[in-house]
């Protein structure tokens, strides 16, 4: 890490906010912290005093730092060293946004502050190191966070996510499930055994979908317990455990330990091998629900990728209930979206890059696109999902019996209604909740 000497720059160069208001208050703290370098400037008082009120300034700048990536929405804070200044970025709605500059010689004063708060070791620079801060801020607001420290070429890289409790009380009816893909989810819930899984990259929205699941089936009369890495947030009733490879508790010593406490439902945060595969297939047999998440791209190469982790043909058709692949888009604003209507030139552009998108629109429809306001990220705020349900009838369970290859699978559901990610994303395009570049960018990803 760099070792800066006190320099002669300015107070306003130290925090850049492309944000006024946020600027503004930035400048007063780094005005606040430039008399206390590290060398007592001032002349007054001891170093140590000068060591002290350094903290307090840093504080601040971190308290500010959460306090705008709260009222921003952000899910992620990254605060990340490079040669000559800390970067600081938030992640809103899935996309990381460059939010601050700070200069480089607080980097370490701030690293040291983040590391006291979260009770790591101050004297590793080299190890990567986790843990939790629940920070307290003005206006009685709090907020827990999980906080990641990894040594860069540059520095500590640190990284926080926000785990925020507002922004979780969610319905299953507000996530974008419609029409017949929110009937099916509705009857595999409602079914007392079997599993339901969503698949998609990390970060798709696969364990809100299941969390909202689980909120619906949450009663007295039924034992639900999950285990999870992380437990982002509690659902009260359900036994939420967390894994810890440190004492051996692991998805699949998790979930067997679960099988032992008499559930009726278990969430098993993701299936990656074939051991919690098997266990979990186990659990759906015996008269268990229980959900789960897979990386996988759609709905239908869930199931080879269930058999590849050694689960027998005739035991996934007899346990899966239901596959919801998934995406989350970005909504526009609706107060600043803008209406236009598709050119043939839009069109050929379209078809250009995605012609799989293209296919489904037509020149002279309307559409709309982001735009940008007050209100807004971008033309952007919050989220809705984009999905792929598919239930597995007796047609496709008889197919996955015979060992049938995903493009039979695939070839019957279709046949069976299946609508496809971009196929929803088409229909919400059209109902002016997102815009045809988020389609492309969600559609695109690939596990
Ligand atoms: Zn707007």
């Amino acid at each position: 890490m760099d070792q800066q000497l006190p320099n002669q720059q300015q107070p306003a160069q130290q925090v850049q906010n492309p944000n006024p208001q946020q600027q503004q208050a930035q400048q007063q703290q780094a005005q606040q912290q430039q008399p206390t370098n590290d060398q007592p400037k001032e002349g007054k008082g001891d170093g140590k005093t000068g060591e002290v009120k350094k903290l307090i300034s840093i504080e601040k700048l971190l308290n500010s730092i959460i306090t705008a990536a709260l009222d921003q929405r952000a899910s992620d804070i990254h605060i990340e060293p490079e040669p000559k200044r800390v970067r600081v970025r938030l992640r809103i709605d899935g996309i990381l946004r460059e939010s601050w500059s700070i200069q480089k010689e607080y980097e370490q004063s701030l690293i040291f502050k983040i590391k006291i708060a979260g009770k790591l070791r101050t004297d590793e620079h080299f190890a990567p190191q986790d843990g939790r801060i629940s920070f307290k801020l003005d206006e009685g607001k709090k907020v827990d966070t999980r906080v990641s420290i990894l040594p860069t070429t540059h520095g500590e890289k640190v990284v926080f996510r926000l785990l925020t409790q507002d922004g979780r009380s969610f319905e299953l009816k507000d996530l974008g499930l419609v029409g017949q893909d929110f009937e099916m989810v509705q009857r595999a819930y409602q079914k007392p055994y079997g599993t339901i899984l969503t698949v998609g990259p990390t970060g798709s929205g696969k364990t809100t979908t299941l969390y909202a699941i689980l909120k619906l089936l949450n009663s007295p009369e039924v034992n639900i317990t999950t285990v999870e890495d992380p437990v982002e947030y509690n659902i009260v009733g359900v036994n939420h455990i967390q894994i810890n490879t440190k004492a051996d508790l692991t998805f699949a010593s998790g979930l067997r330990s679960i099988l032992r406490q008499d559930p009726d439902i278990v969430m098993v945060g993701e299936i990656r091998d074939g051991e919690t595969a098997r266990i979990a297939t186990n659990a759906a047999m015996t008269g268990h629900l229980v959900l789960s998440t897979l990386h996988t791209n759609d709905s239908v190469t869930t199931i080879p990728r269930l058999i590849d982790m050694g689960i027998e043909p005739f035991l996934v058709a007899s346990t899966v209930n239901l596959v919801i692949a998934q995406r989350l888009a970005r909504k526009l604003c609706e107060t600043c979206r803008q209406p236009y209507v598709v050119t043939e030139q839009d069109l050929t552009a379209i078809n250009r890059v995605r012609p799989d998108i293209g296919r489904y629109l037509k020149v002279g429809e309307q559409l709309f696109r982001e735009k940008g306001c007050a209100n807004c990220t971008d033309g952007f705020q919050g989220r809705i999902g984009l999905y792929e349900t598919l239930q597995i009838t007796k047609d496709i369970r008889d197919a996955i019996t015979d060992n049938a290859n995903a493009d039979k699978i695939f070839e019957i559901a279709r046949k069976e209604g299946l609508v496809l990610i971009v196929e929803d994303g088409i229909n919400k395009l059209r109902a002016g909740v997102t815009s045809i570049s988020e389609v492309n960018r969600v559609t695109a990803l690939k596990v």
